[in-house]
């Protein structure tokens, strides 16, 4: 057992509470890694406030990178390595797995969490990491390995908020050259659908967002045009900029009035892709006839429909060559001390990623 720092959740919508917890050493192909930077995510500030349910205590953080530190019988990694470490858990065998969608992997979690309190209480591995504190174990099919020439910071975004929004973009939406795209939300993760869409090739990105400030930085990352989404009719005005409507609308964030607007933006046999999160039991409204009669579908979108060990590696050489943008999707940078300061900017919605640097 290795002593650690950890911002623990004890109550849902309450402060986290930084204390030492215990954590055990890994088992077999399982992996410590010593974290060097973990982003703040939209995901873990839902579990946080108790909208997707789950058992406390528990640590959440899931968008993470860092050194290998110790490692189990039968891992291909070695203490030294750096890694990032994502949510995405994959057995290799199961039907997803073997059909190249991993992130479906139907494989039981393991029931045993790696994390306790001082006196033995379990405590909750959350999104398969627990990434708010300084050490982790996972599954070694949560890591990808990073070349030593990228900062810890921005690799911490490969693991979710990157992955997740171009992901949509080229493998959800399978988006083609020339191809109106619409992005609903400018945040973390629409940003990045928006440099999806931009590599695809997509003819004209149209952002929509409630803060002017979010659509400045969409027009940053790649996209042609800006809607207010209180303007009056925002559909009508995209289709008016583009000259005809959608073929994809990709929704990135978790508001349900987003998703009963989205297909209003769509032409006949476009499609809309759900990659933002309401709480459970949270419900939008569509006319199936629509659908029916002019051939659009509805699609979810889950963390990109990523493969890791396809996928980083490109990104990688996309960042390199300066076609993919991380840097700039940084806006602050943390001590573990502040994470609950960390977390309520993040719930302003003004930022683009914040990061605990550890
Ligand atoms: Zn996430
Ligand atoms: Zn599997």
């Amino acid at each position: 057992m290795t002593e650690i720092r950890a911002a623990i959740c004890e109550a849902f919508g309450a402060p986290l509470r930084l204390a030492p917890v215990r954590l055990a050493p890994p088992g077999p192909g399982e992996v410590e890694v010593t974290l060097a930077a973990c982003a703040i995510c939209h995901s873990d500030i839902s579990y946080i406030d108790g909208g997707w349910g789950g058992a406390l205590p528990a640590v959440f953080g899931h968008e993470a990178s860092g050194t290998v530190s110790a490692t189990g019988p039968g891992s291909r990694y070695a203490p030294g390595d750096r890694v990032l470490v994502t949510l995405i858990r994959a057995c290799g065998s199961c039907l997803s797995c073997a059909t190249g969608r991993p992130v479906l992997c139907t494989a039981p979690k393991p029931e045993r969490s790696p994390i306790s309190l001082p006196d033995g209480t379990p405590v909750t591995r959350g999104l398969n990491c627990g990434a708010f504190a300084e050490r982790v174990v996972v599954d070694q099919s949560q890591l990808a390995p990073l070349p030593g020439d990228i900062g810890m910071d921005v690799a911490a975004l490969l693991s979710c908020g990157v992955i997740t929004g171009i992901g949509a973009a080229v493998h959800t939406a399978g988006i083609r050259p020339g191809e109106v795209v619409v992005v609903i939300g400018a945040g973390g993760v629409g940003l990045n659908a928006i440099q999806g869409a931009r590599l695809a090739g997509a003819a004209r990105i149209i952002a929509i967002d409630l803060s002017e400030a979010k659509l400045a930085a969409a027009r940053e990352f790649g996209a042609t045009d800006t809607l207010l989404a209180t303007a009056e009719k925002p559909w009508s005005a995209a289709r008016r900029l583009a000259g005809r409507a959608a073929d994809c609308v990709l929704v990135t964030v978790g508001a349900t009035a987003a998703y009963d607007s989205a297909p209003r933006y769509l032409a006949p046999g476009g499609r809309l892709v759900a990659v933002g999160m309401p709480h459970s039991g949270e419900t939008a409204r569509y006319e199936p006839v629509i659908l029916a009669a002019t051939g659009q579908s509805i699609t979810g979108s889950l963390m990109g429909e990523t493969v890791l060990a396809r996928d980083i590696p490109r990104l990688l050489d996309l960042y390199r060559q300066g076609r993919l943008k991380l840097d700039e999707l940084v806006s602050g940078r943390w001590p573990l001390e502040r994470i609950n300061d960390a977390i309520a900017d993040t719930r302003t919605g003004a930022a683009r990623r914040n990061v605990i640097i550890f």
